[in-house]
Parts: C-alpha cells; sequence; structure tokens
C-alpha cells in the first residue's frame, strides 16, 4: 500500500469536487497534480518528476523554491506579516528602491498591486488621469488581465474620477509569418504596421487618447518579438501627440528575455510600465506599476484614485528584495541571454528545419513559441484535437508544456542549464514527430 499514491488520488478527487478553475469548461479538465519543486524540477506526491518548460504560467524565472527567497518569506513571515499600505516599510522601500534600480532612468516611483491585471488597470488610469484624455489604444493579439468591472461597479467616491465613456480601441501590430499588411520582409511590417498606428490615431482624433498600451513582446499571443524599430516608431509618435507609452513588461519582464525589461533591447523608454510574474517569480502574489517623474508629479498634490489592501505586502515585498538580489549575484538574467542565444534557440531552429509541422519558431532568451501548422504552404494552424494529442504526450515524456491555441510556448525558468535544453528538445523532437506524419 503506497500511502503517496493515495495522496496524489486525493489531491486530484478534492481538485475535481470543489476547485473552480480558470478559463475552462470544467468537465474537461484533467490537471497535473504537483506536490513540489526545485529548480527547473517539479513532481508529484509520489515523485514522479516533470521538467517545467512552463515556468508555470510563465512566472517562474528563478526557478522553484529558491532558498534565499523562502527564507526571506519565512523571516518576514516571523517579524509581520501584514500592514496597511498608508504605512511606511522599510522592506516595501528596499523593493520599491530595486525596482527603480532596474528600471529607465527618471522612473523612480512603483506602486505595487496584487498581480498583473490590476497593473495594467493602475496604469490606465494614471494615463487617463495625468491626460486628461480617456481613450487607450492597444493590440489586437495581447493579453493584459483579467479584470475591469470591479471599479465601476463601486458605490462611492471612488468610482467617480475612473468613470470615462469612451473606451478601448484596438489596432494590429507586427507579425511578419501571419501578416496583416501582405508585407514579405521585417522591414515593410515594421513600416507598414507604423502606418496603420499613426492612420488609427489620425481617425480617433489624438487629442482624445490617453495612452497607447503594449506588451512589448505580446506573450500569450505567441511571443510576437516586434521588428527593429517597431518601438520605437510608437516611441515617437505618442511623443508626437502627447500620448502616454504604457509597457506591458508583466510576462516579458524580469529576465525572460535575457534582459531586466524586454524593452531595452528595442531602445525605448516608456512612460509606465506594468509587471508582475518574474519579479518575485509568483512566490508571493504582487504586481506593480513604475512610474515616470513626470506622471508621478502629477499626483504630487492631486489624489491618487487607486488602491489596495494588500499593495506592499510584507511577505510579497521581501520576495521581491530576496529575488532581485539572487538574480543579480547568481548572473541569472545572463543565464537567460546566454541559453536562448547559444543553446535554446539554434536547437529550436534546428527542430524547424527538420519538421514540416513546425511553421515557426521566434523567441529571444528563454521565451520561444513553436508554431505548429497543419500545412507549411497555406499556414493552417494544427488543429485543436492534434494539439491536444502534442500536450498529452508532452506531459507523458515528462515534459510540462505551456500550450496556446496552435503553440508550443518553450519558456523554462531563467536558471534553465543546456542538459535540461537538450532534454526538452528531445522530447519535443519525438513528439513533433508524431505529428509531421499527418502532413
Ligand atoms: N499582462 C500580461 C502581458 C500578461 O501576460 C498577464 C498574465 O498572463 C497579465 C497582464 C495579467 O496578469 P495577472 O494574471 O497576474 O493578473
Amino acid at each position: 500500500h503506497d500511502a503517496t499514491l493515495d495522496l496524489d488520488a486525493r489531491a486530484y478527487a478534492l481538485d475535481r469536487a470543489h476547485v473552480f478553475h480558470s478559463w475552462s469548461a470544467q468537465g474537461a479538465l484533467d490537471p497535473v497534480v504537483i506536490a513540489g519543486g526545485s529548480g527547473t524540477r517539479v513532481w508529484d506526491h509520489a515523485g514522479r518528476e516533470y521538467l517545467d518548460f512552463s515556468s508555470q504560467l510563465v512566472n517562474v524565472n528563478i526557478g522553484h523554491q529558491h532558498p534565499a527567497v523562502v527564507q526571506a518569506i519565512v523571516e518576514q513571515a516571523q517579524q509581520l506579516t501584514t500592514i496597511s499600505p498608508p504605512t511606511a516599510h522599510l522592506v516595501r522601500g528596499e523593493a520599491a528602491r530595486r525596482i527603480a534600480a532596474v528600471a529607465p532612468d527618471g522612473m523612480d516611483k512603483v506602486f505595487f498591486t496584487n498581480g498583473g491585471a490590476d497593473a495594467v488597470e493602475n496604469a490606465i488610469r494614471m494615463a487617463r488621469l495625468h491626460t486628461g484624455r480617456d481613450k487607450v489604444l492597444s493590440r489586437y493579439r495581447s493579453y493584459h488581465g483579467n479584470t475591469g468591472a470591479a471599479i465601476v461597479a463601486t458605490g462611492d467616491w471612488r468610482r467617480v474620477p475612473n468613470e470615462f465613456a469612451r473606451g478601448h480601441v484596438h489596432f494590429f501590430g507586427p507579425y511578419l509569418y501571419r501578416s496583416e499588411f501582405w508585407a514579405e520582409t521585417p522591414e515593410q511590417e515594421c513600416e507598414r504596421a507604423l502606418q496603420h498606428l499613426r492612420r488609427m490615431i489620425e481617425v480617433e482624433g489624438p487629442a482624445s487618447i490617453a495612452a497607447v498600451l503594449l506588451e512589448s513582446i505580446p506573450g500569450t499571443a505567441g511571443v510576437l518579438v516586434p521588428p527593429p524599430g517597431y518601438l520605437a516608431g510608437v516611441r515617437e509618435v505618442c511623443d508626437q501627440h502627447g500620448i502616454v507609452l504604457i509597457l506591458d513588461e508583466v510576462m516579458a519582464g524580469f529576465g525572460r528575455t535575457g534582459d531586466w525589461f524586454a524593452h531595452t533591447a528595442h531602445g525605448v523608454v516608456p512612460d509606465l510600465i506594468t509587471f508582475a510574474k518574474g519579479v518575485n517569480s509568483g512566490y508571493v502574489p504582487v504586481g506593480g506599476v513604475i512610474i515616470s517623474d513626470a506622471i508621478a508629479a502629477t499626483f504630487d498634490e492631486r489624489v491618487f484614485p487607486g488602491g489596495l489592501t494588500y499593495s506592499g505586502h510584507p511577505l510579497a515585498m521581501a520576495s521581491i528584495v530576496a529575488s532581485i538580489d539572487a538574480m543579480t549575484a547568481e548572473g541569472i538574467v545572463e543565464n537567460a541571454a546566454t541559453i536562448g542565444r547559444d543553446v535554446l534557440g539554434p536547437a529550436l531552429q534546428d527542430l524547424a528545419e527538420r519538421h514540416p509541422s513546425v511553421g515557426e519558431v521566434r523567441g529571444v532568451g528563454v521565451f520561444w513559441a513553436i508554431e505548429l501548422v497543419a500545412d507549411p504552404q497555406t499556414r493552417a494552424p494544427l488543429p485543436a484535437a492534434a494539439m491536444g494529442t502534442v500536450k498529452a504526450e508532452l506531459v507523458k515524456r515528462g515534459l510540462l508544456p505551456f500550450i496556446v491555441d496552435n503553440r508550443i510556448h518553450a519558456v523554462p525558468p531563467c536558471v534553465v542549464t543546456r542538459d535540461d535544453v537538450a532534454e526538452a528538445v528531445t522530447i519535443y523532437d519525438e513528439v513533433l514527430s508524431l505529428v509531421d506524419p499527418s502532413l
């Protein structure tokens, strides 16, 4: 009689009986049981191990159970587990200072939230109040979070400064493999996507637009690394019209691209940066907004009408301090850059060349997408049923994948080693060989 098997069965049964899951038809779920982890590995109660090439929801950048981060949380819990936002708390200040230190010059203040969605909510609020305008332009093929109604449902004064009649306008960004602009080169895609945005701004009315909100690299949408010059072009058109540029670095930030922020490599400085996930690898839920000095000054005299009970929660703050310090001391961001450039990128390119089911691979650092197609000529996406098989076969071989639509996102923790990559690529290779013959 194996008691650990009982625990796995119990975890599964309790989940199915009582846990209501995100983004799912509840009846169709078959969750993997996870009981523990270390670095790039997780395991169930019986000790069955998985190589984590998902980083869970692309957030465990420092790897599972980093001892310094765990210890910082334990020590903070013993000293003070919670304190309200209007107090001054040493560790909150230390966390904000460290985030400001890796952010661009001229962005010295941080507003803490509970996660990524409320970071985006608050960045939009800041941009609207700073500009006195209401529209927000963002991209099709983006994800910015799952809130929106809470403050509008609120029944007191806090609702009033957040009530804007008009809302959100969407535009297309660059994505050469499935170009909306009939482009054949990255240069054409960049130029035409920028022209499209300029036209959108003109016809929407520049004076009505508070912000352009973009993921520096759209993540869930498929790791759509922008062509050189695109983000700089967006910055230029924003400057021309006094529009705030919000870059959402929730998924791309804090090491994922081999840099502290994805936009750094594109030579732009935004007005607001949203972050969450990698800032503390999700050991305690947290997110926030990094604020330019000019926007921060707007709220020197004027009330900022936003806040959360757990803004700057001590356990989250302690985990941020320990995480940024460990990432710096251990060269974890540099490791993501090196692995991406020398190992993971070339290995995925090689898979693309050998497997007709791979339409394209793209990415940077430890942030990659393998786009699967049913037909390499038409680029028709591999259907959902076949993607279900891909997922099941990867899990069966001990790899935890991150799958969106017709893509496998290869997104391991930033501490991933060469050996981990070799193991994962062997598994991808085997599973892609199962898909190829059906083409
Ligand atoms: N922004 C981006 C770019 C994201 O990828 C996500 C989550 O995946 C969010 C915002 C929302 O973050 P959260 O799930 O912490 O609310």
